[in-house]
């Protein structure tokens, strides 16, 4: 019998993990199945039930369920709960377990693959969806100094900001004005839409990394304006992307794979 997994969301058509977990499987020697699964926006919980009933083991879920995967889930790890969000979902005996493995995802990529040191930078998070909540609690163990959640809906990052005080701060897109930065995270799903936060200029700190955790030819618009903005260094997050990805295999299948090879494949293509 081969396992059957599968990444839930929506939209999910543009998703590299079902490309990601095949290479994973091959490299590991694991007999898996990974496919797309697009739930309706009022459908996540249906479309979790079906793919369980039909025998499938776990899945990834992305925008915009991953609150709503926490709310799900049976049990969660200590990382989901803290985040209260969850990108990884396990069906075992005793029901849906939820991890999320985003941020240490986010993190592996920065400090392994991109060399940049987390420890006393200051940090600003736009973005206050499932994958902005999913990477807090992994930046503040990183021992960052500062950490800023700005939102198009403020009340969503003053959310945050109760959830984590006093070590977070929320405010509006505009009242960044004059601030700067040394990181510079993207986790909109602006550019899906062909659009870019409002964010106002002069954030970026010199020697500054802008990082989009979108991948693909949608982040380049951001990445784009954050260099003209000053970003001395900017990334996408494909390596991101990977590094959760095998996360989740460790937690499906009991290994971890070699994420290197996986993310010069997806770069060469
Ligand atoms: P989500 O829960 O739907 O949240 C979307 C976020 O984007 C909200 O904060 C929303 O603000 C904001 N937003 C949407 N359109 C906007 C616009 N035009 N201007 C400003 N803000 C806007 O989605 P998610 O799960 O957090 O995912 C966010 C993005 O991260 C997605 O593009 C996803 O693909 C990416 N991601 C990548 C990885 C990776 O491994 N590389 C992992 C996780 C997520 P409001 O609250 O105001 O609506």
């Amino acid at each position: 019998m081969t396992d059957r997994y599968a990444v839930i969301g929506h939209p999910v058509a543009h998703s590299q993990s079902p490309r990601i977990h095949a290479e994973f499987a091959c490299q590991t020697g694991q007999s898996i199945e990974y496919e797309r699964l697009l739930a309706p926006l009022d459908g996540f919980a249906a479309t979790v039930a079906r793919f369980r009933a039909e025998g499938g083991r776990g899945a990834n879920v992305t925008l915009p369920f991953k609150q709503e995967a926490f709310a799900l889930a049976d049990r969660v790890s200590e990382r989901a709960r803290r985040a209260e969000a969850v990108n990884t979902l396990r069906f075992d005996a005793e029901g849906v377990y939820g991890d999320n493995t985003d941020g240490a995802g986010l993190v592996a990529d920065l400090e392994c693959n991109l060399d940049f040191v987390l420890g006393g930078k200051r940090v600003l998070l736009v973005g206050a969806g499932g994958a902005a909540r999913g990477v807090i609690p992994a930046l503040l163990d990183a021992g960052i100094g500062e950490l800023v959640v700005a939102n198009r809906t403020v009340s969503r990052a003053e959310d945050l900001a109760r959830a984590f005080a006093p070590r977070l701060e929320a405010c509006a897109f505009r009242a960044l004005a004059g601030r700067k930065f040394d990181l510079v995270i993207n986790a909109t799903s602006a550019t899906l839409s062909g659009e870019l936060p409002d964010l106002p200029a002069g954030l970026y700190a010199p020697e500054a990394l802008a990082y989009d955790m979108m991948y693909g030819k949608a982040e380049m618009a951001f990445l784009a304006a954050a260099r003209r903005d000053g970003a001395s260094r900017v990334a996408d997050g494909l390596g991101m992307l990977v590094e959760q990805a095998a996360e989740s295999f460790l937690l499906w299948r009991g290994v971890r794979p070699d994420t290197t090879p996986v993310m010069r494949m997806l770069r060469g293509s």
